[in-house]
């Protein structure tokens, strides 16, 4: 057994021990909620992380399905009333089952050399959308069928012609801004969800603030992490930390919650203390507008329900400053349950489809039932299920970004907008 070098697992050992067994988790899972399988909630995998870290079992492939299986959508983690650190323990167990197991030579090769290469990246993925034309096969809508290596059987809107670090390759912003911002794009973002980064730009320019796109800027890592390559979501970081810096910046804002809380927390725990200065400067898009800009609007005449990102409530506790910057934009109408989780996130989504979709079918009837014309979120991962699920069900409502619903809101209504210039920095947390 490689322990070791596992990242974190001294922490992991004492977060195991923290655990109560009272089963609380087992209420809120998303994956017990579908599977009713112990081994698939957070107690049952501490279970099986105890008798890991004792010797008493190994790894083994049924016990990497347990363990891949977990969304690590981090929701038992915000109601354990013994507050596990679950996060810990998985991201432990990922790591040992890659030191012991290994992951599929591809998975290697694209996450250790294409991710941290971003012309070759590009160009992979371009020769993809090329080819996504032509690819015969099913369509739901603008979604196709992808049947390529890196997208396993999900659908996808068509990528991007032009990406968005291609197109924003250098500053853009007001004459005199107030504050100088670095965008953190998201590879969703970049090659799929373009029209949610001009937004961003958009609004943050008409307050006055200039965006910083730094054309370097890689994967967040967390595929890497996903998949427990310490190797290379170091890589990934190492080359964001050396690209951010270099822009000396007033803060970084991000429009995906996984990113967010990755380039956060994680980078915590890769780069150590040196990247504090940098965790203490990035803001979740909704954060920022809400601390530090001040617009005026009279709401569209449109109703729009809310869906809350697992990576942006459970892992990061923001839950009211994207519906404030809804209801400025419009009426917000709540849909039942707008924290359950919607089924997708990354690799989770791609390797357990079925199970994803099945999570998801909850969420569609609470959107379809809320009556609202358009369902906003504030995570393109989220995006991408809500877009797969409302197509399956041959739903028709528009999926939009806050950010793009508050663009078109400043477009159509916006009366006055500017940045409130204050100190960024300490307090942003995690
Ligand atoms: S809620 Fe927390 S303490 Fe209770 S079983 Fe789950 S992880 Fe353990
Ligand atoms: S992180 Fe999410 S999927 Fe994983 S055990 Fe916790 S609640 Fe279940």
């Amino acid at each position: 057994m490689v322990f070791d070098t596992v990242m974190g697992i001294e922490e992991a050992k004492k977060e195991v021990l923290k655990c109560a067994r009272c089963g609380k988790c087992r209420s809120v899972c998303p994956v017990f909620l579908e599977t009713g399988d112990e081994t698939r909630v957070a107690r049952g995998r501490i279970s099986l992380a105890e008798a890991i870290f004792q010797g008493e079992i190994f790894y083994t492939p049924e016990l990497r399905d347990y363990i891949y299986s977990c969304k690590k959508c981090l929701r038992c983690q915000a109601i354990c009333p013994s507050e596990v650190n679950f996060s810990e323990i998985i991201d432990a167990l990922l790591e040992g089952i890659e030191k012991n197991m290994g992951i599929p030579r591809l998975a290697r090769l694209i996450l250790r050399h294409l991710l941290p290469r971003r012309r070759l990246f590009d160009l992979t993925l371009s020769i993809a959308s090329f080819g996504q034309r032509f690819i015969p096969g099913e369509r739901r809508g603008t979604l196709r069928h992808l049947p390529l290596f890196f997208m396993g059987n999900r659908w996808l809107p068509p990528l991007a012609g032009q990406t968005v670090l291609n197109k924003y390759s250098h500053a853009k912003g007001p004459a005199n801004p107030k504050m100088r911002v670095g965008f953190f794009v998201g590879c969703l973002t970049n090659y799929v969800y373009p029209d949610m980064a001009d937004s961003l730009i958009n609004v943050l320019n008409k307050l006055d603030i200039e965006v910083i796109v730094p054309s370097q800027q890689v994967c967040c890592g967390i595929p890497a992490r996903s998949l427990g390559d310490s190797t290379a979501a170091r890589k990934l970081a190492e080359k964001n930390r050396e690209v951010f810096e270099a822009e000396h910046l007033d803060a970084i804002v991000s429009g995906c919650g996984t990113c967010t809380l990755t380039i956060k927390r994680d980078y915590l725990k890769i780069l150590g203390e040196s990247w504090r200065p940098m965790h203490d400067k990035i803001y979740d898009i909704n954060v920022f507008l809400e601390k530090f800009t001040r617009y005026d609007t009279t709401p569209l005449d449109s109703t729009v329900t809310y869906h809350d990102p697992c990576h942006l409530r459970w892992g990061q506790g923001i839950v009211e400053e994207p519906r404030k910057v809804i209801g400025r934009c419009a009426t917000l109408k709540e849909m039942a349950s707008p924290e359950r989780c919607c089924g997708g996130g990354g690799i989770f989504s791609l390797i357990y489809r079925d199970l994803s979709m099945k999570i998801g079918e909850h969420k569609i009837r609470s959107i379809e039932r809320s009556g609202a014309e358009k369902v906003v979120t504030s995570c393109p991962g989220c995006m991408l299920q809500l877009s797969d699920l409302a197509a399956a069900k041959n739903l028709s409502v528009e999926i939009l970004h806050v950010v793009e619903l508050l663009d078109r809101t400043l477009k159509e209504n916006g009366k006055a907008a500017t940045a409130v210039k204050q100190k960024t920095g300490a307090g942003n947390q995690p």
